[in-house]
């Protein structure tokens, strides 16, 4: 997924990654995103986008691990596949 395609809480969670797990250069990007304005944020996005969609979350279906793809999918937690084993359940 690219940056600029993420949400809110999605960027957020990629710049708590990269606090986490990143080296101390991503590190620094997400301490500066916290930071940052919302004007700051899309700057540091367009400059920075490759380290948060480094570390950006992964949402997969809980009983198939696909990776979720559309925004219906996202809010309901599961992939919409006819073959995921969730409807078996
Ligand atoms: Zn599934």
């Amino acid at each position: 997924m690219k940056a600029n395609d993420m949400s809110e809480s999605e960027l957020f969670k990629a710049a708590q990654n990269m606090e986490s797990y990143g080296g101390g250069f991503a590190e620094a990007i997400a301490l500066a995103y916290f930071r940052a304005d919302s004007t700051n944020q899309v700057r540091l996005i367009d400059a920075f986008g490759h380290l948060f969609e480094r570390y950006a979350p992964v949402q997969t279906c809980p009983h198939c691990t696909r990776d979720l793809e559309d925004a219906q999918e996202i809010a309901d937690g599961l992939c919409s596949s006819d073959d995921c084993p969730r409807h078996d359940e």
